[in-house]
C-alpha cells in the first residue's frame, strides 16, 4: 500500500478521499488554491500545499504545480477525484512520467473512453448498443451533415466529443437550424474543451439515464456494482440519483452489466468507471463512459457495501479486487440529493458566508460535505456544497428518511436548493419512480411558487 497520497481536488470529494486514506493508514496531502486556504478539510490533512490563486486554471488545473507538490511532499500517488484533471489523459501521463501512480485508469484508457466519439466506436466493437447517430465525428461538408441528420431522423442532438458536465450539447429539431447548431457547438467545444470535434445522435424523447458502475484491477478481474438511475436532471446535470433503478427488470440490467464487464476486460481497463446509458422502451443505449469516481458513488456504496474510493486506491497500488461478482448482492435502496449553493427557484449561484450549517443524522443517513458554520463558499467553483444520501430497506423507506433528513437540514447565510429537494420528495410522479430525463425540467416549468 502507498504511504502517502496527494489529493488533487477540493471540496467534498477531497474530504471523501482523505477519509479513505485515513482508513487505509495512508498519509493524505491536500493541495489548495488561495480561495480554499481557510477550509477545515485542508487543516485535517497531514500536509497541505498551496498550488495557486483562486482561478482553477491557475490552481486545480495547474499540472506542473500539482506535480511539484507531489514531489516536495514525497507523495507516491495522486488521486484526481472528479472534475478538474480527473479525465485528462495528458495529466495522467505526466503524473506517471514523473514517477507517481495515477489513481485511475491508464492514460490510453482515458484517451479512448474520454473522447466520446472513440468511446462509442470502442463500445460498438465490444457489442454494447449505442444511440443511433453519425459514424464518428461530423465532417465539415454541409451536405453530408444534412444527409446524416435525415438518416438519423429529427430531432437530433449535436454533442462535443470532448464534452462533459452537461455542456457542449445542442438539440436540433429542423434542418433549417442544423448547420448553425453544428457550427456553434463546434466553436464552443473548441473553446471549452480544446477539441472542436462534434458528433450527432438521435435525440431520444423519453429516456431514463441509467448507469453501470464497474471496478477493475490490474490482474484482469472486473465486476459491475449494480446500476444507478440519474434521470432527475436540470440542464443535463444530475440533481438526484438513486440505486437500484426503480421498475426495470433485473434480467435486463444484468445483461447490460455483464456487457460492461466484458468491455472493461476487452480494453484492459483498471480502476473505477461508469458506463452511462439512456434507457427507452426496454432498450439500453450507451452514451458515454466516465473514467473516474462519480459524484453519485455513495448510493452504489450503500446498496453494495463496497467502498469505491478505498477500492480505487487499493487497485492503483496493485492489489487484487477484494470481491468477485457473486459477492455483489444489492441490498435495499439508496437516494442522493445534491446540495447546491444556488437559488432554489432561479438557480442563480449563491456563494458567500454560511452562518448556520445543521446537518441531519439518524439511521440510514449519510452526509458527504466539507462545509461547516462560518465557511465561505467561494464563487470560483462548482456550486455543489455537499450531498445527503439515505438508505432504506425499500425505496419507500429511503424516501421517508430523505424527507426527514431534508427537514432537519438548516443552512443559513446563502441560498441552497434544499427547498427544491423537499418538494421533489413529495412529488407523486417521483415517488412512483421511473421518471425520465425531461421530467424535472417539465416539472420546473409548471412549478408554482
Ligand atoms: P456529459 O458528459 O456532459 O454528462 P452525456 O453524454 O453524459 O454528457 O449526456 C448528459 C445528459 O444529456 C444525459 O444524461 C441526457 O439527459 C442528455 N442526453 C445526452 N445524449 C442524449 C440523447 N441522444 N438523447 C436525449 N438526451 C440526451
Amino acid at each position: 500500500m502507498f504511504k502517502k497520497i496527494l489529493i488533487a481536488n477540493r471540496g467534498e470529494i477531497a474530504l471523501r478521499i482523505q477519509r479513505a486514506c485515513r482508513e487505509l493508514g495512508v498519509k493524505a496531502v491536500m493541495v489548495y488554491s488561495e480561495a480554499d486556504r481557510e477550509a477545515k478539510y485542508i487543516k485535517l490533512a497531514d500536509e497541505a500545499v498551496c498550488i495557486g490563486p483562486a482561478a482553477s486554471s491557475l490552481s486545480y488545473l495547474n499540472m506542473p504545480a500539482i506535480i511539484s507538490a507531489a514531489e516536495v511532499t514525497d507523495s507516491e500517488a495522486i488521486h484526481p477525484g472528479y472534475g478538474f484533471l480527473s479525465e485528462n489523459a495528458d495529466f495522467a501521463e505526466r503524473v506517471e512520467k514523473s514517477g507517481f501512480k495515477f489513481i485511475g485508469p491508464s492514460p490510453e484508457s482515458i484517451r479512448t473512453m474520454g473522447d466520446k466519439v472513440s468511446a462509442k466506436q470502442t463500445m460498438i466493437k465490444a457489442g454494447v448498443p449505442c444511440v443511433p447517430g453519425s459514424e464518428g465525428a461530423l465532417p465539415d461538408d454541409a451536405a453530408i451533415i444534412k444527409r446524416t441528420a435525415k438518416q438519423v431522423g429529427y430531432p437530433v442532438i449535436i454533442k462535443a466529443a470532448g464534452g462533459g458536465g452537461g455542456r457542449g450539447m445542442r438539440v436540433v429539431h429542423t434542418e433549417a437550424a442544423l448547420l448553425h447548431a453544428v457550427q456553434t457547438t463546434k466553436a464552443e467545444a473548441g473553446a471549452a474543451f480544446g477539441n472542436p470535434e462534434v458528433y450527432m445522435e438521435k435525440f431520444l424523447q423519453n429516456p431514463r439515464h441509467i448507469e453501470i458502475q464497474i471496478m477493475a484491477d490490474q490482474h484482469k478481474n472486473a465486476v459491475w456494482l449494480g446500476e444507478r438511475d440519474c434521470s432527475m436532471q436540470r440542464r443535463h446535470q444530475k440533481v438526484i440519483e438513486e440505486a437500484p433503478a426503480p421498475g426495470i427488470a433485473r434480467k435486463l440490467i444484468e445483461r447490460i452489466g455483464e456487457r460492461c464487464v466484458a468491455a472493461v476486460k476487452k480494453i484492459g481497463y483498471r480502476g473505477a468507471g461508469t458506463f452511462e446509458f439512456l434507457f427507452e422502451n426496454g432498450e439500453f443505449y450507451f452514451i458515454e463512459m466516465n473514467t473516474r469516481v462519480q459524484v453519485e458513488h455513495p448510493v452504489t456504496e450503500w446498496i453494495t457495501g463496497v467502498d469505491i474510493v478505498r477500492t480505487q486506491i487499493m487497485v492503483a497500488a496493485g492489489e487484487r479486487l477484494p470481491f468477485v461478482q457473486r459477492d455483489i448482492q444489492l441490498k435495499g435502496h439508496s437516494i442522493e440529493c445534491r446540495i447546491n449553493a444556488e437559488d432554489p427557484y432561479k438557480f442563480i449561484p449563491s456563494p458567500g458566508r454560511i452562518t448556520t450549517w445543521h446537518t441531519p443524522g439518524g439511521p440510514g443517513v449519510r452526509v458527504d460535505s466539507h462545509i461547516y458554520a462560518n465557511y465561505f463558499v467561494p464563487p470560483n467553483y462548482d456550486s455543489m456544497i455537499g450531498k445527503i444520501i439515505v438508505h432504506g430497506d425499500t425505496r419507500e423507506q429511503a424516501l421517508a428518511r430523505m424527507r426527514t433528513a431534508l427537514a432537519e437540514t438548516v443552512v443559513e447565510g446563502i441560498n441552497t436548493n434544499i427547498a427544491l429537494h423537499r418538494e421533489l420528495m413529495v412529488d407523486a410522479k417521483f415517488m412512483d419512480g421511473g421518471t425520465n430525463i425531461h421530467y424535472l425540467e417539465e416539472w420546473l416549468s409548471k412549478r408554482q411558487r
